[in-house]
């Protein structure tokens, strides 16, 4: 492995000038040597932050005034709406748009999310493109093994690295990977003055999970593909969204009773929050995002079990489950 280095500070050259490293909240060996193995997989130039939301906070502070809008994509990660309404007090505002269609005008700064995190949907990166403000595509859920935004026009993809790149549910992290130069150096200007920058322990861990990023990925994905078709089929379930890639799936079950039923009736899937782990967890996501979601949709985050293990293991916690009427083809 490469060498942690937790120092947060390291001596001045023997002209009594500062080197590379000299106080890590400029920098630290270790964090950038994660950025650069990032930066590789997403080609860019990537940023790390102490979390996804402190990636996304501090890119909505750098890149924007008071009075700026953003265009949310509508039904991403509940907890990025949350952020933007929180930063409402110093004047940012946000609307949500269909990401599948084109971005509203007048807006500061377009924000996507591949694919959404739970409704699945993935973003017309084309439209947006074409749009004048800058685009963040957050592509958590996706990884660069399935997307890599900044190829598709797209100034800053976006990650919280807690989920599918370092991958194991021990590192809380964010990251932003740039499309230009001009952009990191500013960005990482801003992180510098507030403060907002990642330790050396995650950022090494990062490296540590990045290396299997890859394996983890596709064998998510095709156990993902399998568990999609079969809940599909399934008679107590109505709605399954897969956008056929990545470990990440939703469903819905009858109700909210149904969901709470089998969200605690599975024995290798954990009933857990969060995503992109080696380990399977699912839950309802109602008890979160309330009205925003159906009170019957669980989210489900793949791991590394044997696919057959784990269909088992839904299967016997649905047969517990009322038959699921709505949305499903007579
Ligand atoms: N973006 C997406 C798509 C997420 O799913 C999450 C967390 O669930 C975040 C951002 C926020 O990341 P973090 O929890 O690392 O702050």
């Amino acid at each position: 492995m490469e060498p942690l280095d937790r120092s947060t500070i390291w001596p001045y050259d023997e002209r009594g000038e500062p080197g590379e490293f000299y106080y890590s909240r400029y920098g630290n060996p270790t964090v950038a040597e994660a950025e650069r193995r990032l930066g590789e997989l997403d080609g860019g130039t990537a940023l790390l932050y102490p979390s996804g939301s402190g990636a996304t906070t501090a890119l909505a502070l750098a890149l924007l005034k008071p009075g700026d809008t953003i265009a949310l994509a509508a039904g991403c990660y509940f907890g990025t709406g949350v952020t933007f309404q929180t930063l409402e007090r110093w004047g940012l505002r946000y609307v949500e748009f269909d990401q599948t269609g084109r971005p509203p005008a007048d807006v500061q700064l377009v924000w996507l999310e591949a694919p959404s995190n739970p409704f699945l949907t993935m973003p017309d990166l084309e439209a947006a493109a074409a749009h004048p403000a800058a685009v963040v595509v957050d592509s958590t859920a996706a990884t660069p093994v399935h997307l890599r935004p900044l190829e598709h026009g797209a100034d800053f993809a976006l990650h919280s690295a807690t989920k599918y790149l370092a991958g194991h549910d021990d590192v809380l992290l964010g990251a932003v990977v740039c499309r230009t130069q001009e952009a990191a150096d500013e960005l990482r200007a801003f992180r510098t003055r507030t403060g907002i920058v990642a330790a050396a322990d995650p950022a090494w861990l990062l490296l540590r999970g990045l290396k299997t990023l890859e394996v983890r990925v596709l064998r998510q994905t095709a156990t993902a593909s399998v568990i999609a078709e079969r809940l599909a089929e399934h008679p107590a379930v109505s709605t399954v969204r897969y956008p056929g890639l990545g470990g990440l799936l939703s469903f819905d079950v009858a109700d909210g009773d149904a969901a709470r039923s089998v969200e605690t009736s599975t024995r290798v899937i954990v009933n857990a929050t969060s995503l992109g782990g080696v380990t399977s967890v699912m839950e309802s996501r109602r008890r979160w995002e309330g009205e925003r979601v159906p009170p019957g949709l669980l989210r489900l985050s793949v791991g590394l079990e044997e696919p057959e293990v784990l269909w088992h293991d839904l299967a016997t916690a649905l047969e517990r489950a009322p038959v699921a009427t709505v949305g499903r083809p007579a």
